[in-house]
């Protein structure tokens, strides 16, 4: 079995809980850690049960808790050394740190999970796939675009959580500063809705992919509306698909041992 359960997504924080019967893991702490701790027990969690926290890259919506996270419930967090480097502000040294390599597949408790390189404007930016029980799990958040290397790691995903961050016309229409456009569009700012949907398309046709959870919805060049219809209206396959919350935690989604 493999569950996983977002507890909020977007530029005003990212949390995921990934979980089987006797492991749980969180990928990023984006959000205080009483608001973590909230987030988990409205789910029935607590964080003294997490075995690790994976960093995807230092910036403030997936970083903000981690100290507190480890120095409060002894969580051990886990990243790329570069991510330590560019976020050492935010660590005063008595974390408990556990470095990883790209492209890395490590034993956390009864998961496995590998470090996948994406490109965003971070020093450096990591996908996971976790496995158990014969499922596989693909996390992919903040990338400017997708590479061949993403393909080829994610065709192995069940179920993805996938980043559809903004509508292109909204986006260049909207209230941004024309830098912060930019920047949004480029290949390694943020994925858009249409970029996330031909991705998407790839991998279902490949016939092993079951569903996708769209995430990091930008709040200003975005609708869920928008960002489920763009996705849908691709898709040549049957998957589910549904959208994460950056208010609150998204249903349980459970994927049952092979
Ligand atoms: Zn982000
Ligand atoms: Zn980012």
């Amino acid at each position: 079995m493999l569950e996983m359960i977002m507890l909020g997504s977007g530029s005003g924080g990212n949390a995921c809980i990934v979980k089987n019967a006797d492991t749980m893991i969180l990928i990023d702490a984006g959000f205080s850690g009483a608001e973590l701790r909230k987030r988990m027990e409205l789910v029935g969690l607590s964080p003294d049960d997490l075995e690790a926290c994976l960093i995807t890259h230092e910036h403030g919506d997936h970083i903000k808790g981690a100290s507190i996270l480890s120095k409060r419930h002894k969580v051990q967090l886990l990243m790329h050394p570069a991510t330590k480097r560019a976020g050492k502000r935010k660590f005063n040294g008595s974390e408990r740190m556990r470095h990883f390599e790209m492209k890395e597949t490590m034993d956390l408790g009864s998961l496995k999970v590998t470090s996948i390189p994406t490109l965003h404007d971070s020093v450096t930016s990591t996908g996971f796939l976790v496995e158990s029980g014969g499922q596989t799990l693909g996390y992919l958040t903040d990338l400017g675009a997708v590479t061949e290397d993403n393909f080829l790691m994610m065709r192995h995903a069940d179920y993805l959580v996938m980043e559809a961050n903004h509508d292109r016309d909204m986006l260049w229409n909207g209230p941004y500063p024309a830098y912060l456009k930019a920047r949004v569009d480029s290949r390694v700012g943020h994925l858009s809705n249409h970029d996330s949907a031909e991705f998407i398309a790839m991998l279902a046709e490949l016939g092993k992919l079951k569903g996708v959870m769209l995430a990091h919805l930008s709040a200003k060049n975005n609708t869920p509306e928008l960002a489920l219809s763009t996705v849908r209206d691709r898709q040549e396959r049957e998957i589910e698909i549904i959208l994460a919350h950056q208010d609150q935690p998204s249903k349980p989604i459970v994927l049952e041992t092979k």
